[in-house]
């Protein structure tokens, strides 16, 4: 159906902060199992557009669709329990807690056959056992993202790569449809993000599907299948990567900033 193509849908997005306008009259879409990428300059609005697509700021106007249902206003853990999910900085109170800790407490996810628990066999064979399950899932979830030789460290002390990992684990353990990532690759060295980009591939290739704000433009242009350009609160373009690089606007938006 055109729901199940089209997860997530933004109409007429608009959000003010008093005399600015951040997001102005915004529309795209991001089809299923696709990695779209969400550019533009410093200032464009692409965050701001993430948090009212998530539910961390309410837009001035305009509507946000996830799987043909309305979700505009709805509080993050709403959103996040119908399974679109925002990576976010490791939140500082986890920080103490070991790699292990932080995902047993990643939030539960709703009840229902999800994708996660068939790239993560171990959750599915019916074990009785809650708990058992749940430790399970860990430490497949651990595995796949390779850090399971640090299950026992503090957050803390982990390389701000290895965070971002972590920090995708934790992600996955709320068992998402798609997953909203902003800059993930920021402070990650190359051979941790080789392993990032890596495991979006994979999960793409599982049927996830990936909204991402990245400034590394070779990423970008290397990793999505589609490109959304905001300028200045609009989108400038919309297009897979060759038409976005040719694209005169996008070029001259990118030499005035
Ligand atoms: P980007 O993520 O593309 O760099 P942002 O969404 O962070 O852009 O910001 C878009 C515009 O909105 C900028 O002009 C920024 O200064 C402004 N802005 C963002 N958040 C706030 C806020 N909480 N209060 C006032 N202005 C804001
Ligand atoms: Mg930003």
């Amino acid at each position: 159906t055109e729901t199940a193509a089209t997860p997530l849908r933004v109409e007429g997005l608009e959000k003010r902060f008093g005399g600015i306008v951040a997001v102005d009259d915004a529309s795209f879409d991001v089809k299923a199992g696709t990695v779209t990428g969400l550019i533009g300059p410093n200032g464009a609005g692409k965050s701001t557009t993430f948090n009212c697509i998530t539910g961390a700021l309410t837009p001035t106007d305009g509507e946000v669709y996830f799987q043909g249902e309305k979700i505009t206003g709805m509080r993050p853990e709403q959103i996040a329990n119908r399974g679109l999910v925002r990576t976010f900085q490791i939140a500082r109170a986890l920080s103490e807690m070991t790699v292990l800790e932080n995902l047993m407490l990643a939030p539960k996810a709703q009840q229902g056959e999800k994708l996660w628990r068939s790239v993560v066999p171990g959750a599915r064979q019916g074990v009785v056992d809650q708990e058992t399950e749940l430790r399970e899932r860990v430490w497949e979830t651990l595995e796949f993202f390779e850090i399971d030789h640090l299950a026992y460290e503090k957050a803390e002390n982990l390389s701000g790569g290895q965070q971002k990992l972590l920090e995708m684990s934790r992600a996955m353990m709320t068992e998402p449809e798609m997953l909203l990532l902003d800059e993930p690759m920021a402070g990650v060295n190359p051979t941790l993000e080789d392993k990032l980009l890596d495991r979006i591939h994979s999960l793409r290739e599982d049927g996830y599907t990936f909204l991402l704000v990245e400034h590394d433009m070779d990423v970008i242009m290397e990793e999505c299948e589609r490109v959304i350009v905001m300028h200045q609160g609009s989108i400038l373009a919309d297009g897979n990567p060759d038409e976005i690089r040719d694209n005169e606007q996008v070029i001259e938006a990118y030499l005035g900033e």
